[in-house]
């Protein structure tokens, strides 16, 4: 298929809200396809790049975006796939420049809106979730098998290997998609809630059981044979030889086990995440690595038992499952709460324990394979940084002429400096925004398009629930779920936290030193 009649589609597409005609165009275009192109052209619909990331940043995607662009198309969607494989097998000195002229060469290729469809997909721009659903029923379409099928088949596996085998083989291709043992499914995943009270609102009565911050494991049973897989489902049954002792001894013939694997200290709290990823896949000196470093197992969910399928019980059901197939020093901390105060001291408990927070589930959900939706929800510990407003941009919609999104800074108690750290507008009530806009005017110190720079003055309090490692910002790190709690107007700037705390906590979270940003 040519590159060209992609991009017609994805424009059709985007150009109806009619459900019926968005089916129908990508029902048309499945259609004309080869079969060894059907999960490529699923990629590109959804936006997403079978080679994941090609290592080309935003900055050179958008220099090269003005190129010149021929009148006629002529690329393949094959050429294209071609050239983005090579692209991201380009390694080693002078890579970057190579991957440049690679992807200059393709685009010079290329039409004007072939050249902005490329730019959109590897910017990750493209990408649409809420295409998803019209896809599925664009393949069932397609192929000639019921919606119903293809979407249970899309949970398990995703929609781009479940097209290939629906319009290849059809009925007969989606049966393998059955949850059975030794097939590993997509984990459901956990949206970020703001806080403990936000989630319980979100979730009226929830399961609340404590967030460990290790690695994720399926673990399949049958008999006396265990497969272990991580959560991008490789198989990694080999690094864990205590964990498959532990699924050995659990009586059911057979089992599908969702849950966590750490490594704890003797005192029983965790150690840092990157212990137990000094473990985890690892092939070498296995067995004297389970003696220094043993792996602890955390079973939450149960997916499957002795023939029976569950992923469509509630909740609830599933751990009763749960605690029939396996022991209790292997389940979760657990509870279930229906008022924040309870709610509240579960995460408590669960933070003086060592643990990175708490997972508040929907008593009530099935188990939605690789759906991160609002079921789950994780909270974690916020910290509050007392930081200093270095610049703010004007903020549109309902905020236009006002100040909003501030530019967060650390102040670096070596040279007075201050390192900025992130954004945020979250928080900001209407009369915070009138104020910061009034005062934040009156430090300014320039203009950069919608940015206005200040003289460092203003301190602010911010919640973030994580410090995370960035290649953006300047000491290497940023903060993660910012928001303002308020102005410290007591504050001067020299009384707010350094660089030196932000690194501290980061340290206190990931067990490792940030790695000087760029
Ligand atoms: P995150 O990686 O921050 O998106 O958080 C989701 C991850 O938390 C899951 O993929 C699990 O690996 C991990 N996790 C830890 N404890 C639990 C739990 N009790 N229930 C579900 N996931 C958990």
């Amino acid at each position: 298929m040519q590159l060209s009649r992609l991009v017609k589609v994805s424009r059709q597409v985007a150009g109806t809200r009619s459900r019926l005609q968005k089916i129908a165009f990508l029902s048309e275009c499945l259609r004309a396809a080869a079969p060894e192109e059907i999960k490529l052209i699923v990629d590109y619909l959804t936006g997403a790049l079978p080679q994941g990331r090609v290592g080309l940043g935003p900055a050179i995607l958008r220099d090269l975006a003005g190129c010149e662009a021929v009148a006629d198309a002529q690329l393949s969607l094959q050429e294209v796939d071609n050239v983005l494989q090579r692209i991201a097998e380009t390694r080693g000195k002078g890579s970057q420049q190579a991957r440049r002229e690679q992807l200059g060469m393709l685009l010079s290729r290329a039409t004007a809106s072939e050249q902005d469809f490329l730019i959109r997909l590897i910017l990750g721009e493209l990408r649409q979730g809420a295409l998803e659903g019209v896809l599925i029923e664009a393949i069932a379409d397609a192929a000639g098998v019921p919606a119903r099928e293809v979407r249970r088949a899309a949970m398990l596996a995703g929609a781009t290997s479940v097209a290939d085998a629906a319009l290849r083989e059809g009925p007969a291709g989606l049966s393998r998609f059955r949850l059975e043992p030794m097939s590993p499914v997509k984990p459901m995943l956990a949206q970020p809630a703001k806080d403990m009270d936000g989630a319980m609102l979100a979730l009226g009565d929830a399961i609340l059981e404590y967030k460990l911050d290790g690695a994720r494991v399926q673990i399949h049973k049958v008999n006396r044979e265990v497969r272990i897989f991580s959560r991008r489902l490789n198989d990694v049954t080999e690094s864990l030889p205590e964990i498959v002792a532990a699924a050995l001894t659990l009586p059911a013939r057979s089992l599908i086990l969702d849950g966590e694997v750490i490594a704890l200290r003797r005192d029983g709290r965790p150690h840092p995440f990157q212990f137990t990823m000094r473990r985890f896949g690892r092939k070498s000196a296995v067995a004297d690595m389970s003696k220094t470093l043993p792996l602890s197992v955390f079973l939450f969910d149960c997916l499957y038992r002795d023939g029976d399928v569950l992923i469509d019980l509630p909740t609830g059901e599933r751990w009763s499952n749960l605690v029939r197939a396996a022991y209790p020093e292997l389940l979760v901390s657990r509870t279930e709460a229906s008022d924040t105060h309870t709610a509240n001291a579960f995460l408590a408990k669960a933070l003086a324990e060592g643990h990175e927070g708490v997972m508040a589930k929907s008593i009530t959900s099935p188990y939605a394979a690789g759906n991160r939706g609002a079921e789950w929800l994780k909270v974690k510990q916020t910290h509050t940084l007392d930081l200093v407003v270095l610049a703010a941009e004007w903020g549109s919609g309902r905020r236009q002429g006002w100040l909003s999104n501030l530019h967060l800074g650390a102040r670096d108690a070596r040279d007075g400096s201050y390192v900025m750290l992130g954004k945020t507008f979250k928080g900001l009530t209407d009369k915070m925004l009138e104020w910061q806009t009034r005062r934040l005017l009156q430090l300014e110190i320039g203009r950069e398009q919608h940015v206005v720079h200040v003289r460092p003055e203003l301190v602010v309090e911010i919640a973030v629930n994580e410090i995370q490692s960035s290649s953006q910002y300047p000491a290497g790190m940023a903060l993660r779920f910012a928001r303002v709690k308020q102005y410290r107007r007591d504050k001067r700037p020299t009384d707010a936290d350094t660089i030196d705390v932000v690194r501290a906590l980061y340290r206190r979270q990931t067990g490792v030193e940030p790695a000087a940003g760029g």
